[in-house]
């Protein structure tokens, strides 16, 4: 049994610029800090940079509930930003959280739901 590597499934993304890359980890470390308490069976996550169809933001990878793996496509985060005019790093910190409720939903075996995935993420960005 090998752990789950997500450039089985998609293309990592190597030109994400150091600040964001640094802005990501920040954002990472506080919400490991601060926000994992509230998810069931969820204790610890990574996130890649990864290369995503336009306009999507963030995935959660299916069934790594145990130690939850998620993609983030930089690129899209940032475009979104520009085109809505939000903070990047906001919107790293909402995308993030809105994909760990998908990883409580598969732990918990319920359906995907994207309004509570929603909900939990403005309510706690
Ligand atoms: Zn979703």
């Amino acid at each position: 049994m090998h752990d789950y590597d997500i450039s089985w499934d998609y293309m990592l993304d190597d030109n994400v610029e150091y600040k964001n890359k640094k802005l990501l980890n920040n954002i990472i470390k506080d919400i490991k800090k601060t926000k994992l308490s509230l998810l069931k069976g969820i204790k610890n996550f990574s996130a890649f940079c990864i290369i995503l169809p336009n306009g999507i933001l963030g995935v959660y990878c299916n069934g790594t509930y145990k130690k939850p793996i998620i993609g983030l496509d930089i690129g899209n985060i940032i475009s979104s930003c520009e085109k809505y005019n939000c903070n990047i790093g906001l919107a790293i910190k909402t995308t993030i959280l809105h994909e760990l409720k998908h990883a409580e939903q598969n732990y918990l075996n319920l359906k995907f739901n994207e309004n509570e995935a929603e909900d939990f993420a403005y309510m706690n960005s």
